[in-house]
Order: C-alpha cells, then sequence, then structure tokens
C-alpha cells in the first residue's frame, strides 16, 4: 500500500470506535474493504470498489452496505457531483482530523458540529501519561427533525 500502513491504522482506529459507539459487531469483510478503499486512487466511484472488491471475493451487497457505514463513520465522504457526470465519487477524509460528531439515537443521523471552547479544551489539555494525537467525540441525542416529530405527536 503506498498510503503508508499508518494512515490504514488511523482509519481502522476510528472505525473501531464509531463500531464501539454504535454497538456493532467487528468485521473481517468490512475491514476488507477499508483496505481496499485506501488503495483505491482517489476519488474513486462506487463501482470501482465493488471491482476491487469482487477480486477479494466480497459481495456487492457488502460493499455498499459497507460504503454507507463508512460515510456515517465520516472515513470517506461523497464528492458534489459535477455536471454531465453519471457516478457519486468518494474520498476518504483525512483521518486524523479532529471531529465532534452528534449522533441522533432514534434516526442514527451523525452530524459533524464546530464548538471552539470543546477543541481549544482539547487541544490544550495535557496528560501526564498519555499523548494524544486526534480524537472523535460522539454526543447522543436526538436531532432536530426526531424532536420535531414527537413534538407534533404530543400535540395531537
Ligand atoms: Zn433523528
Amino acid at each position: 500500500m503506498t498510503s503508508g500502513s499508518k494512515t490504514y491504522e488511523a482509519a481502522l482506529e476510528r472505525l473501531n470506535v464509531y463500531i464501539k459507539a454504535h454497538n456493532m459487531r467487528r468485521s473481517v469483510v468490512r475491514e476488507m474493504i477499508l483496505e481496499q478503499v485506501m488503495a483505491l486512487p482517489q476519488p474513486f466511484t462506487a463501482e470501482q470498489l465493488v471491482k476491487a472488491c469482487a477480486a477479494e471475493r466480497i459481495s456487492v451487497g457488502s460493499v455498499y452496505n459497507v460504503l454507507s457505514v463508512f460515510i456515517d463513520a465520516q472515513l470517506i465522504h461523497a464528492i458534489q457531483r459535477q455536471r454531465g457526470q453519471t457516478a457519486t465519487e468518494y474520498e476518504l477524509t483525512t483521518v486524523a482530523q479532529n471531529c465532534i460528531q452528534m449522533i441522533c439515537g432514534k434516526c442514527r443521523r451523525a452530524t459533524t458540529i464546530h464548538d471552539k471552547a470543546i477543541e481549544h479544551l482539547i487541544a490544550t489539555r495535557k496528560y501526564s501519561n498519555f499523548n494524544p494525537h486526534h480524537y472523535t467525540l460522539f454526543i447522543y441525542g436526538e436531532c432536530k427533525h426526531c424532536r420535531q416529530a414527537l413534538l407534533t405527536k404530543k400535540a395531537l
């Protein structure tokens, strides 16, 4: 792999944090697909990933399932489609990037937020036995849409 195994380790770690936070099981296939994603030229299409994974005997269904997990976990993101372009392209999100995510317990949607106070606190925090590199902070709750739906229901 040309991108270096350090990047893969960081991506894998981020994936594992996400998996734990969402009570999912670790899966070998998911990790194999992550390896394929890292090996592909960026950006890539779902079709390119399917093709690369077919060589590893990974099913098309698994590729699409895992692709949506990777998007949710912010390992990759879709690029805005250009005019005349037929397929959506994806690219790796810089994995060492610090990130605060709000996760709705009802619809499971994850939203990345920026909170200067928290970011500053974490960036300046010193630990005697640990040297932090990066972080992903998950905040759980209810999103605006689900809260609105609940309030509407109560009003009826
Ligand atoms: Zn929601």
